[in-house]
């Protein structure tokens, strides 16, 4: 078992992670960025600090010597809504989709870089704390595109936009999650409700109409990007 080490004053983060290698770098960056964190190298580890600990993000291997990384995303979920990021080896999306629909908040693909974690930790726990305190920003502006969500109203360089029904809601749903990525089938459910679930299709298409009206090149998306056999995600400005 690792002991669990304390440093600095930020969040409190459990690294879940079997690959020392990958745990150093991961200890290195938090340290110098001053988060604490406690580390699991297991399915069972995991667990008990999990649990003994409550800590406020997670980073989660999927593959474990003793089980599935999603073993412990299912413990979390009945408890907790904790921000866990999964970590993911590249070529395995079916890995993150089904990381994603359980639960997760994002993925990382291995390998990456001290900025990119940052960042991605910064958008989950931010995510956290805006549904915690529940004030909901009345407009949210990306770029040029600005999402007036008490008048549904959506304007590009101030233009107003005429979007159906649906392309307003694909857009207000990825806003809401700007900078996390959404899986298809949390898509199909918010948007068009649980019996659609499989219906990915009906996303390709009217995010193809709602690109053309908010993208400068739909060709190639800078506000919504495609995230390849995942889903979407919305740029942050
Ligand atoms: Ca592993």
């Amino acid at each position: 078992g690792d002991a669990s080490r304390v440093s600095a004053e930020g969040p409190l983060v459990l690294i879940v992670e079997d690959e020392k290698e990958l745990r150093r770098f991961l200890r290195a960056a938090l340290t110098a960025h001053g988060h604490r964190f406690l580390e699991a190298s297991s399915v069972s580890e995991a667990r008990m600090l999990a649990t003994s600990h409550n800590p406020e993000l997670v980073l989660l291997d999927l593959g474990l010597p003793d089980g599935d990384g999603l073993e412990v995303l299912a413990m979390l979920r009945e408890w907790s809504r904790v921000p866990v990021i999964v970590l993911s080896a590249r070529g395995r999306e079916d890995d993150k989709v089904r990381a994603l629909d359980a639960g997760a908040d994002d993925y990382l693909t291995k390998p990456f870089g001290t900025n990119e974690l940052l960042a991605r930790m910064r958008v989950a726990l931010r995510h956290r704390a805006s549904h915690a305190a529940s004030g909901e920003e009345k407009v949210l502006v990306f770029g040029e595109v600005a999402i007036d969500r008490a008048r549904r109203l959506v304007t590009r360089g101030g233009v107003e936009l005429h979007l159906t029904p649906i392309e307003y809601r694909l857009l207000s749903l990825l806003a809401e999650h700007a900078g996390k990525v959404l899986t298809h089938r949390q898509i199909l459910k918010e948007v068009w409700g649980p019996t659609y679930a499989s219906q990915s299709h009906y996303v390709r298409v009217h995010m193809a109409e709602l690109r053309k009206k908010i993208e400068v090149d739909p060709s190639r998306p800078k506000l919504i990007v495609t995230e390849p056999g995942v889903g979407y995600r919305l740029r942050e400005s």
